[in-house]
């Protein structure tokens, strides 16, 4: 599983005063959940304790349309087509739509059209294993993203199987946030996985700090921590999902290009954005381009992003640590730019 860990113990930097008289309670509203094979934990200033319950409906909507794994889900639908059309919800086809742009945007590196190769290895499942080659290499000829076709509501995969696992839980956030913020919440703190969106500071006045995990330890240990406000943060590490076969360590983040994982000498990247759909997407793409690539890619696109290397170097895009605050705590990691 992966997961930035919330520090709720917030460092003492938002010394916005908490305003008297706004709408929220000083006592948050939690909840904590299992949802789309991961932990989602909401802590929300307000004083209306139906708001967690609608976020919690919204994620079990979210799952029962998107997962691949629920069998009447809009993507188990169009999974279970050979050729034909499918009808899915407008969330669904919005969702395609936008994995699809995402897709071209990262030249492929993010592929929602790679279910064929994702469900070949089966991280995650008691069948996890190393598909041999030539299984990989006929499944790769089904995963061309250019041949998924949507057109309103109507979605042909065009031979391709869809997995939308490396950007749902982004996309989860943005419906989440954006409930609050039509309710007028002005300080939340919530986590869908490896995904993360702050805003506001707590009745206290502090601000949100969040640490990001450390690769090489357990799902508490953490090697930075970052402030967080208004912006979604997603993280991929090669600890999230994973099988050791003949001494090897395979992870969930494939290469679209090999099938096999991405072997770009990094073991995590976090990317912050306005987005938290894009934060998700990019975070995947970002893995699979490596760290020169990917620093100039988000420098383009408008996100920040921090990488950690396997021989332990930090390397992120140009003012990262000083706009988010960034503290290394584990001192066996070197700040590089
Ligand atoms: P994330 O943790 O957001 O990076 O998502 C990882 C999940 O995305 C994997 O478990 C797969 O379901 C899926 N995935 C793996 N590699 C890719 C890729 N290159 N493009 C799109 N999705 C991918
Ligand atoms: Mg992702």
């Amino acid at each position: 599983m992966k997961r930035i860990f919330c520090l709720i113990t917030a460092a003492f930097l938002g010394l916005t005063p908490w305003i008297a008289g706004c709408a929220a309670s000083n006592t948050p509203e939690t909840s904590e959940t299992y949802a789309m094979n991961t932990i989602i934990t909401q802590t929300v200033y307000t004083d209306d304790s139906d708001i967690l319950v609608q976020n919690n409906e919204i994620l079990r909507r979210i799952e029962d349309e998107m997962s691949k794994t629920i069998a009447d889900s809009d993507v188990a639908r169009i999974n279970a087509q050979s050729g034909e059309d499918v009808i899915v919800s407008d969330a669904t086809a919005q969702v395609l739509a936008d994995s699809i742009a995402a897709a071209k945007e990262t030249g492929g590196a993010f592929n929602p059209a790679l279910g064929t190769v994702i469900s070949a290895w089966g991280f995650g499942t008691e069948d996890a294993q190393v598909p041999d080659a030539e299984t990989l290499s006929a499944l790769l000829k089904k995963t061309d993203y250019q041949n998924v076709s949507i057109n309103g509501t109507r979605v042909n995969a065009g031979g391709t199987q869809i997995d939308l696992g490396g950007c749902v839980k982004g996309y989860a956030l943005d419906r989440l946030a954006q409930n609050l913020n039509d309710a007028g919440v002005q300080s939340a703190i919530l986590s869908v996985g490896g995904s993360l969106y702050a805003v506001g500071q707590k009745p206290d006045g502090a601000g949100y700090r969040i640490g990001i995990r450390d690769p090489e330890g357990t799902e508490n240990d953490y090697m930075a921590t970052m402030d967080l406000n208004g912006r979604f943060v997603s993280t991929s590490g090669t600890y999230e999902r994973g099988f050791t076969e003949d001494g090897v360590y395979y992870y969930h983040l494939l290469d679209p290009q090999t099938g096999y994982p991405a072997n770009s000498g990094i073991t995590s990247v976090t990317v912050v954005c306005d987005n938290g759909f894009l934060s998700d997407a990019y975070s995947t793409a970002l893995f699979v381009m490596g760290a020169e690539k990917g620093i100039a890619f988000a420098q383009a696109h408008g996100a920040d992003v921090l990488y950690l290397t396997n021989d332990h170097h930090i390397l992120t895009t140009e003012g990262f640590a000083s706009k988010y605050a960034l503290k290394i705590t584990n001192d066996s990691y070197m700040a590089v730019s």
